[in-house]
């Protein structure tokens, strides 16, 4: 079992399903060549993905093509389905920095044939996740500058405020699907700027100036 990391809070919650969207930014739909959907798109990510901050990203041998995606993260704090949206943002416990990373090259040969993206995006150490901070600490979630630096140069940077969809419309979504529970997390897409991460990288991602994350890039022994 893995467990979030909060900033000064000291209860200890577990991380649940992980559920992601896709094409959440206008730019990055662009960038790879799609279009946006009326309603958000989904797919998970296990748990066992998780690792985090100064920790180590590790290329599979399956892969050739590791990219980032670096993603504002929404951690639920207690149950409910059919959430509305006026009252989703009380479902929200806390907000983190995350990488959502992804076997490109996998992606891609699923895309083409219609498969899941199970794969691409389901091998152990590809959600590296930031420490958390308490909602109260956020002023406003919708609009936080998003960055990823790799070796130190800017390869992703945007605000939450160019999300296509709100928070509220997101959570309130998904509730509409499956409940949500205590500890599960959004990740809540990428702008655009999406990449090739190597082996020896550095990848520093951050979240306004409440959360950062670090981790490295080394390959499967
Ligand atoms: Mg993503």
């Amino acid at each position: 079992m893995t467990y979030y990391r909060f900033q000064n809070y000291a209860k200890t919650v577990r991380i649940g399903k992980i559920i992601c969207l896709a094409r959440t930014y206008e730019e990055h739909a662009r960038e790879m060549n799609t279009i946006v959907t009326e309603d958000p798109l989904l797919f998970l990510k296990p748990a066992s993905s998780v690792i985090f901050n100064h920790q180590t990203i590790v290329v599979p041998h399956m892969s050739k093509c590791l990219h980032h995606e670096v993603e504002l993260g929404i951690i639920i704090g207690k149950k409910g389905k059919q959430i509305n949206e006026e009252r989703a943002i009380q479902y929200a416990l806390g907000y983190l920095v995350a990488l959502d990373i992804t076997a490109r090259d996998i992606q891609s040969i699923a895309k083409k044939n219609g498969w899941p993206w199970a794969i691409a995006k389901g091998f152990d150490t590809f959600t590296p996740l930031s420490n958390a901070v308490l909602k109260e600490r956020v002023i406003d979630p919708q609009n936080l500058d998003l960055e990823l630096k790799i070796n130190g140069a800017v390869k992703q940077k945007a605000n939450t405020n160019q999300m296509i969809y709100s928070i509220e419309r997101i959570i309130s979504f998904i509730s509409e699907i499956m409940t949500l529970e205590r500890g599960d997390l959004i990740l809540t897409g990428t702008p655009e700027g999406v990449g090739e991460i190597k082996e020896g990288d550095v990848l520093e991602a951050r979240l306004g100036s409440l959360c950062s994350l670090t981790v490295d890039v080394k390959c499967e022994q």
